[in-house]
């Protein structure tokens, strides 16, 4: 690729709405005296704060807190016991969330701390609440920074990899651009330092078994990432229409570096988050209930509008906030189908409202949509 064609690759990140960088511990932590580098993650921020000076969301993911804690606690190197690497996680994230607390507040910019566990994405309503936070978050200009919760997980509940996660929390919050920034420039056919017949792969459309088989295992002592769990993100990813980027982060400014056209391996998804929601709600085959809305609650949808208790006549069935529920007009059809952001049960006591009234009906302050329109697709068109 030459450098015009990196720096039009790099239009994603540019262009992007919503950005998740994740940030290894072999950036973050000098591995010879385990202390922070400030002065990279200081470059970092001006990276952060560009980017949100454009108006573009930004998420961190952020490792290295075992690695800082348990320097901290002068834990002999080698393999930490299960206990050790959650001791060292307890000390060591409260210096790192300091650390961009104070580097972030230099631009202006709020930094908010997320610990997550596996459960929490995958299981549907920790998965939904957490998204709400993220969301209200980003909407409120803060800059999440997200790690493992390593003082509670063990080794069964544990992504035990930032890669993954970053990209699980991409999928969460429908990101269009996620960035792993690593020791590596990105993805080459073979283990460039043993290799010397390795070539770079600049761009990838398809993650096929090649690809797969193109991973072999870490080269760095720090962080816990392989290539391979760099690929399996990236299958998450692309996967909810997220362009992911493998770049070398050991540089100052690292996101200025790609944008400028610096070599990295873009993997390239064939959909974007929205249509693929889209997909997912529409391919549903059971929805949990229905929804009869009228007349006018029908134009408002078929002018691109979400659906507000207002419109909604009756609800059907059994479900749950998240669930998916059929639209139906006023004469029983099926219109489209969406994601109900209140229980049957709630939406039968604000249906017909104003969507101002919601608090005082069910006493806490939900969603003013009950399927919002970014989670709504018309089966049958007017
Ligand atoms: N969550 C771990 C930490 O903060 C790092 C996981 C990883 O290296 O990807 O130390």
């Amino acid at each position: 690729m030459t450098l015009d064609q990196r720096k039009s690759a790099a239009r994603r990140l540019v262009e992007a709405r919503r950005v998740v960088v994740k940030v290894g511990s072999a950036l973050l932590v000098d591995a010879d005296k385990g202390r922070l580098n400030r002065q990279w993650l200081a470059s970092l921020a001006a990276d952060v704060a560009r980017l949100r000076a454009r108006g573009q969301d930004v998420i961190l993911v952020s490792s290295g807190a075992i690695a800082l804690g348990r320097r901290h606690l002068k834990l002999e190197p080698g393999r930490l016991k299960l206990e050790e690497s959650q001791a060292a996680a307890a000390v060591g994230q409260i210096r790192l969330a300091h650390a961009y607390k104070e580097l972030l507040d230099e631009h202006g910019i709020t930094v908010a701390q997320i610990l997550l566990t596996l459960d929490d994405t995958e299981q549907r309503r920790r998965y939904l609440n957490a998204r709400g936070t993220l969301n209200t978050l980003l909407a409120l200009g803060a800059v999440p920074v997200i790690n493992e919760n390593d003082t509670v997980a063990t080794a069964e509940i544990r992504y035990g990899d930032n890669d993954r996660l970053a990209a699980r929390v991409a999928q969460m919050v429908a990101a269009d651009c996620l960035v792993l920034l690593s020791d590596i420039d990105g993805l080459y056919t073979a283990n460039p330092h043993e290799d010397e017949h390795a070539e770079f792969v600049a761009r990838v459309l398809d993650i096929s078994p090649e690809i797969e088989a193109m991973a072999g295992g870490s080269s760095s002592d720090v962080g816990t990432g392989g290539m391979q769990t760099k690929i399996a993100a990236a299958k998450i990813a692309v996967g909810a229409g997220c362009h992911l980027c493998i770049a070398r982060g050991a540089v100052e400014q690292p996101l200025k570096r790609i944008e400028d056209g610096a070599r990295c391996t873009w993997f390239v998804p064939t959909a974007t988050p929205v249509a693929l929601r889209k997909q997912w709600i529409a391919g549903t085959l059971k929805p949990a209930g229905a929804l009869s809305i009228d007349l006018g609650a029908v134009r408002a949808l078929y002018d691109g509008k979400s659906l507000l208790p207002a419109g909604v006549t009756r609800a059907t069935g059994r479900f749950e906030r998240g669930d998916t529920v059929s639209i139906l007009g006023p004469d029983g059809v099926e219109v489209a189908r969406g994601i109900c952001a209140y229980s049957d049960a709630d939406t039968a006591r604000i249906m017909g409202r104003q969507s101002a009234d919601i608090e005082r009906l069910l006493g806490f302050r939900g969603r003013d949509e009950i399927v919002h329109r970014d989670d709504l697709v018309i089966l049958k068109g007017p």
